[in-house]
């Protein structure tokens, strides 16, 4: 049965908002996107309002879910600072200039305070973020086969796809399926080769996700790292969105990150950008793990012969300049585009060629580093 925008809109317009008027009154809904069952739309307010509307947006989460023929219902409240509005309360530690990300669903303690939303994710022992200054360096490929050599190594481990705005887990797992809720209405994450994955590709069509302003790209993680029944881990890695602008320095600094992983080509251009990630990282006082260099040479598939191609070193370099750890060199292979854009990624499907160990390699150095807080947990 499909749900239609004015089914939605017709649950909406039986909720009072803060503001005295229904919600759908309040001039405060994004569009809202309904297909195949699944309805997702953002609630945006003023930063300053932002506590008096949790609760609206969870009665709106729980009308839009009663609706028959809804499978999933994703509701994200969205505030904003306006240019001109008094500033959002001070945050302890770390502020977000111009940028109040709304908070955490289910806040697990401290009412929703700033603080609150960085709180560890319970049975989950680190969080790491693999990130990228920009985009097609292969960022996505590395965390997947990252996530794979650290399973490899005995890890229980997840990916969550925070890629917002151009999902891959679905295209490089072969995944396409709703996740189904628990008893406790939470998200079931999918699994496939031995790894809890979730992606927000697995709730909205690429187009939806491709419309996404900064704040609602928080909002929807927060809810996709609490409101996911991630189970027990040891390591859950977060595919970032490529760049460093302002959605992902306020990720960085909201998701209770151990630690982040840079990914970089070779050339001159993406290794600027690969700095501005690490300085994003520096500020928000995420640990910088190392820098992996993708593509790093071209390996020829008949032959083997390397060639440096885009000037290979360049990443290594690099980290020994800024005094943070080099993980590894990952060449430009055949093997390696086509068993990820084919759903086998190379850890998993060639699990004794050369391009599974170097993945498995650059892991072990991730969990050597990250050894205290997995021993801890
Ligand atoms: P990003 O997440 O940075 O946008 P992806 O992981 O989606 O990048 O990779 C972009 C493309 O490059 C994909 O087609 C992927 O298969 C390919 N790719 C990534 N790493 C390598 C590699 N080391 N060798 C060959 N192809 C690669």
């Amino acid at each position: 049965m499909s749900v239609t925008q004015q089914q939605v809109l017709d649950s909406l317009a039986k909720i009072k908002s803060p503001r005295g008027v229904a919600l759908t009154n309040a001039n405060v809904l994004s569009a809202i996107s309904a297909a195949d069952g699944k309805v997702f739309f953002s609630i945006n307010v003023d930063a300053a309002e932002a506590r008096a509307w949790e609760s609206v947006r969870a009665e709106a989460e729980d009308a839009v879910r009663a609706i028959p023929g809804v499978t999933t219902a994703m509701v994200a409240l969205t505030a904003e600072r306006k240019p001109g509005s008094a500033p959002p309360p001070p945050q302890p530690s770390r502020g977000t200039p111009g940028v109040q990300p709304a908070h955490a669903h289910k806040p697990p303690q401290g009412g929703g305070s700033p603080m609150a939303r960085q709180s560890e994710i319970p049975g989950v022992a680190a969080v790491i973020a693999v990130a990228s200054g920009k985009g097609g360096v292969g960022k996505s490929t590395t965390a997947l086969n990252l996530a794979l050599g650290l399973r490899d190594l005995g890890l229980k481990v997840g990916l969550l796809d925070a890629d917002i705005y151009g999902p891959s887990v679905p295209r490089l797992t072969g995944l396409h399926e709703k996740p189904k809720l628990d008893g406790e209405r939470k998200m079931i994450p999918l699994r496939r080769f031995g790894l809890a994955i979730m992606s927000i590709g697995f709730l909205v069509e690429e187009e939806t996700a491709m419309i996404w302003r900064g704040p609602m790209v928080m909002s929807a993680v927060t809810q996709m790292l609490r409101d996911v029944a991630w189970g027990t881990l040891d390591v859950l890695v977060v595919d970032m969105p490529p760049g460093t602008g302002d959605a992902q320095l306020t990720l960085a600094q909201n998701v209770p990150l151990k630690g982040a992983v840079i990914v970089s080509t070779p050339q001159d251009l993406s290794l600027i950008d690969a700095r501005r990630g690490l300085a994003m990282f520096r500020k928000v006082n995420v640990p910088v793990l190392g820098i992996v260099e993708n593509m790093s040479y071209f390996q020829c598939p008949h032959c083997g012969t390397k060639s440096d191609i885009f000037g290979h070193g360049g990443a290594r370099h690099e980290a020994e300049k800024l005094g943070v750890p080099f993980l590894g060199e990952i060449p430009l292979h055949m093997a390696i585009r086509a068993t990820s854009d084919a759903g086998n990624p190379v850890v998993d499907s060639e699990p004794d060629g050369p391009h599974a160990a170097i993945y498995r390699a650059i892991a072990g150095q991730v969990r050597d580093q990250l050894k205290g807080v997995i021993a801890a947990a």
